[in-house]
């Protein structure tokens, strides 16, 4: 498995999957939610829409996932990240839930190569350098790793970006 930092909009991705920072409704939201769903079109709304009416959204930590629309990636993953607290709700084990259900409905459906946002580092206010490195040893504990040729992180603004390049340096 290759890890790779990006720094960008994931809905250029050509990538097998892209993850979406999504709300337990399922139904578009701000940041990097409604990038996504600007560019994919009605497509993936039915498909979440779909999903909602069948099992009522997505907990927090929880993963599904659907047909990407319009965009150049195949298919989206929507994962729910944890609301920041303060830290003592359980948020960073279900931050690392999310990256690890994401990884796992993609080994599920054969995909090779994935693409992963900030998860919860926007809107939700997770601190950015705790999110990053929960992000990264999620990733690198995953198994099997080998399932993937290539996990992108994708940071659209450049304290994460400048945070992941740190982390990543580091074995
Ligand atoms: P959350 O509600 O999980 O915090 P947000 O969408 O607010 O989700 O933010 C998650 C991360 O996504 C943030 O770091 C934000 O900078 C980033 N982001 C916003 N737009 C894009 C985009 N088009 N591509 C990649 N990342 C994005």
């Amino acid at each position: 498995m290759t890890i790779e930092l990006i720094k960008g909009d994931i809905t250029t991705l050509a990538v097998d999957a892209i993850v979406n920072a999504a709300n337990s409704s399922l139904l578009g939201g701000g940041g990097v939610d409604g990038a996504i769903h600007r560019k994919a079109g009605k497509a993936l709304l039915e498909a979440c829409i779909a999903i909602r009416n069948k099992q009522s959204g997505c907990a927090t930590g929880n993963a599904v996932i659907t047909t990407a629309g319009e965009l150049p990636a195949k298919y989206v993953i929507h994962t729910v990240g944890p609301v920041w607290q303060g830290g003592q709700k359980g948020e960073e084990e279900l931050l690392a839930r999310c990256y690890r259900n994401s990884l796992a409905l993609a080994l599920d459906q054969g995909i090779k190569t994935i693409a992963f946002p900030n998860i919860s580092t926007g809107i939700y206010h997770f601190p950015k350098k705790l999110a990053a490195a929960i992000a990264i040893q999620t990733i690198r504990d995953f198994n099997p790793r080998d399932a993937f040729e290539r996990v992108v992180f994708i940071c659209f603004d450049e304290e994460n970006y400048s945070l992941y390049q740190t982390l990543l340096n580091q074995e």
